[in-house]
């Protein structure tokens, strides 16, 4: 058996012919930057996440960048985020020459530990960026709460997390605003790079859909009102996307029944920690993570039985090459140094089938009876 950590061609041959019928529309009417299916895309997403509006965007890292763009932050402010997540949290803060500045996890879920935030906090902080890493909310509450408090506005790193629920609230209305990403590994992916960013807010709203496309007012092509940026959602993606929108909830939810066999049929065993569910939420399991003291092993011997796995991810930011001129250093935050060195993802996607499911668990069962 060869089982892929994450396999899209089942999910592409669920769909062919509508999929196929959709891009063929884009071809023919060759309508490719801005066309319909981008505006119907930005509505029936919004709608999805229960937001008020939603603008399609060129990757999730355009969004966050745009995000901290419309907020005006740039040189000498700075924004907390995790270091226990993809560099692309951090990467736009720095784009704008603002530094990144990280904060701990909380070791049961993963996600930005509310307990640290406030001493990481200074008169420079201009955006607090959580981060809803492999499918979970954050724990919004008193991370807006503290935000609140400091005045700071609260921009949700949503890419892992479409349709996930924190106590009854859709990812993506939680903060100020929300950037999510459409890469296509992600719960709802496009057959590229895609991104969007969602928010309640009105003037971001605006602003952010001006500078996607050059600082252009919308009938006025060649009028700049300010400089901006080709971080446009292009119309395939959005044709795409709109697609496998109608399918995400039910996929969402294959997602939920195949992490609840995993987890009633590996619990249980000894030196294995399964993934928690806050209380309250709604998880989507854009990742299923096991953490162990043998995770190379771990990952080497099921690789060896042709089932794939990941690590998400092996190196935290705060140690990453590129970020050494920030100063941190090892043992700086031990929650997510000891996270980077026992995380290790199983395969997860809708189509996983009952037999492929037992295997993976026969075979983590076996390695660790041996
Ligand atoms: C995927 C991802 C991003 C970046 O999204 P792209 O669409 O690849 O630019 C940002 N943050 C997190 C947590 C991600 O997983």
């Amino acid at each position: 058996m060869e089982i892929q950590q994450v396999d899209l061609k089942r999910q592409y041959a669920s769909i062919q012919p509508e999929m196929d019928e959709a891009i063929h529309g884009v071809l023919q009417r060759t309508d490719f930057i801005m066309g319909k299916p981008v505006e119907e895309f930005e509505k029936a997403y919004a709608a999805f996440s229960g937001a008020k509006h939603c603008i399609g965007l060129a990757s999730g890292t355009a969004a966050i960048h745009l995000a901290l763009a419309a907020l005006n932050i740039g040189p000498g402010d700075e924004v907390i985020t995790v270091s226990h997540t993809f560099i692309a949290s951090a990467e736009p803060v720095v784009y704008l020459g603002a530094k990144p500045v990280f904060v701990e996890v909380e070791p049961d879920y993963f996600t930005l530990d509310p307990a640290k935030l406030e001493a990481a906090i200074t008169p420079k902080t201009k955006a607090i960026l959580p981060v809803h890493i492999y499918g979970q909310c954050a724990d919004m509450a008193p991370i807006l709460e503290i935000a609140a408090r400091h005045n700071i506005p609260v921009i949700e790193d949503a890419a892992q997390a479409q349709g996930s629920k924190y106590h009854g609230n859709t990812a993506g209305t939680l903060g100020l605003a929300a950037c999510f990403s459409f890469y296509p590994g992600k719960n709802l992916g496009a057959y590229g790079d895609a991104g969007a960013l969602t928010t309640n807010d009105d003037a971001l709203a605006e602003r952010v859909r001006r500078i996607r496309n050059h600082g252009r007012q919308p009938k006025l092509k060649y009028e700049h009102f300010e400089v901006g940026y080709g971080e446009r959602l292009d119309t395939l993606q959005a044709a795409v996307l709109k697609v496998k929108l109608s399918y995400l909830a039910d996929w969402n939810e294959k997602r939920r029944w195949v992490a609840a066999r995993y987890n009633s049929e590996l619990e249980g065993i000894p030196g294995l920690k399964l993934p928690p569910l806050r209380p309250g939420c709604e998880h989507i399991y854009h990742q299923y993570v096991l953490r162990t003291e043998q995770r190379d092993a771990l990952g080497s011997y099921l690789q060896g039985k042709g089932i794939h796995t990941g690590v998400h991810y092996p190196m935290p930011l705060h140690l990453q090459p590129a970020f050494k001129y920030l100063g941190y250093k090892a043992g700086d935050f031990p929650v997510t140094e000891k996270l980077a060195s026992t995380v290790l993802s199983l395969p997860m996607f809708a189509e996983l089938t009952e037999d492929e499911m037992g295997y993976i668990i026969q075979n983590v069962r076996d390695f660790f009876k041996a």
